[in-house]
């Protein structure tokens, strides 16, 4: 009568459906158990397929233009230099937990991207790979602060990520995310059984810093693969370590648990970096005072803003900006000719050819076209290369439009627009092996989850329960 139906969200940064419902399938007894009975499919990310905004984007049911975050570094304003950096405190909008306390519910969140710096729950918050320290107790990582002892108590040092994880010491980066995971595991079979909750979700960030790092030995048709006799084979033995872990978290939860597993985002190599500011030069849009001798980021370079009307800037995705009359501060393109250039660029981007002389694939979107509205400072142009299978250099110095080597440190994955889904409710039993849904998207994670509560779904949010 008064049974009480509690929910278990497993997230796993960047883990992607062709490894977990493909590939590995069979390797992966525990991933197929939640599979089993439930319902299971690719979940497609928001636009841009990044960490940040894409959690915030599941857990509040809002695309990025109504967050109005775009990525982890945002403009703060029109001026040229104003950035602002998306940690909790740029997240707006209710995120489930938020809804799920007002209505009495116990919620315990670890690591779940922009959770840092910590807000009130009813429960408790662990920042996310965002903290800057797990030991300043003056800015305590954790909500309420007094979590903090008690992780320490457990773990020693947590790790929130993998310090320095683009680097090019492959046993270092293993080593460390094998420590980071495995605390993290501790932590949560600890207090998934000791705590109480209603929701408990946790994020790991390994298998993204994993997939970033080693994609080039997992992928054989990744230009710079290389046979090793351990790191061949390294992302698949985590996965399997995972799925151990998960193994060891079903047996602790009971019957009236509804189980997800859940990414954010998928994973595919990286084929080169389109250099955008480069480019934007070559076609006359960009002129800089003094091209640099050396490789320099946008940011140091001199603009001659009189005769610029667009500059870009680099990531996992580009986003391009117009330099508009009245609103940048020596904006030079007249407000009545913006939507022309936009469609130019945008059909001169989507022109843009590979090395080899075939067209790689670009996709150019226009913020006010994908989103439902646009705060904060949104981009003129949001551009994925070659569908992601590159990824955008903003820097200068290249002589060329593309690069083979990244301009911050060692990558060689690029993120993928599908994530993961698995979800197991005991309530439901689709039968052996699931049933595999399609068309499931990020936003439609929260009104899910909250439905699993028979909490009403706020009307704002944007997506529709499974
Ligand atoms: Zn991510």
């Amino acid at each position: 009568m008064s049974r009480r139906k509690k929910v278990l969200v497993i997230g796993l940064d960047c883990a992607a459906p062709e490894l977990v419902f493909e590939q590995w399938r069979e390797e992966l007894p525990n991933f197929r158990r939640v599979m089993d009975n439930g319902v299971w499919g690719k979940l497609e990310s928001c636009i841009p397929a990044i960490t940040v905004p894409a959690w915030s984007a599941m857990m509040s049911s809002k695309d990025p233009g109504t967050l109005g975050f775009y990525g982890f570094r945002n403009r703060g304003d029109h001026s040229y230099e104003r950035h602002t950096l998306a940690n909790s405190q740029s997240v707006k909008a209710d995120r489930i937990w938020d809804i799920l306390s007002r209505a009495g519910k116990k919620v315990i969140t670890i690591g779940v991207p922009q959770t840092y710096p910590p807000r009130p729950v009813n429960g408790i918050q662990v920042g996310c790979f965002l903290s800057p320290s797990t030991k300043n107790y003056e800015r305590p990582y954790t909500y309420p602060a007094s979590a903090m002892h008690e992780i320490e108590v457990v773990v020693g040092e947590y790790l929130v990520d993998v310090p320095n994880f683009r680097t090019d010491d492959k046993d270092y980066l293993l080593r460390q995310i094998y420590t980071m995971t495995q605390k993290r595991f501790k932590l949560v079979k600890k207090w998934i059984v000791e705590k109480e909750w209603d929701l408990f979700m946790f994020v790991e960030m390994g298998t993204d810093r994993l997939h970033h790092g080693m994609w080039k030995y997992h992928d054989p048709a990744h230009y710079k693969y290389e046979v090793h006799p351990v790191y061949n084979s390294s992302i698949r033995e985590y996965y399997c370590y995972i799925d151990n872990e998960i193994g060891q978290i079903l047996e602790l939860i009971d019957s009236d648990t509804t189980v997800f597993i859940v990414s954010d985002h998928g994973a595919r190599k990286m084929d080169g970096g389109i250099c955008v500011n480069e480019w934007l030069i070559r076609e006359g849009y960009l002129t800089l005072k003094s091209y640099p001798k050396a490789r320099t980021a946008i940011d140091r370079c001199e603009i001659d803003w009189s005769k610029t009307k667009v500059w870009g800037d680099g990531g996992y995705y580009a986003r391009i900006f117009l330099n508009i009359e009245g609103r940048e501060p020596q904006g030079i393109v007249k407000p009545g000719e913006v939507e022309a250039l936009r469609n130019e660029l945008k059909a001169k981007l989507e022109a843009i050819v590979g090395p080899n002389g075939v067209n790689i694939g670009t996709t150019v979107f226009k913020p006010q076209e994908i989103y439902r509205q646009c705060d904060g400072v949104p981009p003129d142009l949001i551009v994925y290369f070659g569908d992601l299978y590159w990824r955008s250099v903003g820097s200068v110095g290249y002589d060329s439009i593309y690069t083979f080597e990244n301009d911050t440190s060692p990558d060689d994955c690029n993120h993928a627009q599908y994530g993961i889904v698995i979800k197991n409710d005991p309530d439901v039993r689709e039968g052996p092996g699931g049933k595999e849904l399609t068309g499931l998207q990020l936003i439609d994670m929260a009104p899910t989850i909250l439905q699993q509560f028979h909490v009403p779904v706020p009307l704002d949010m944007q997506g529709t329960g499974f």
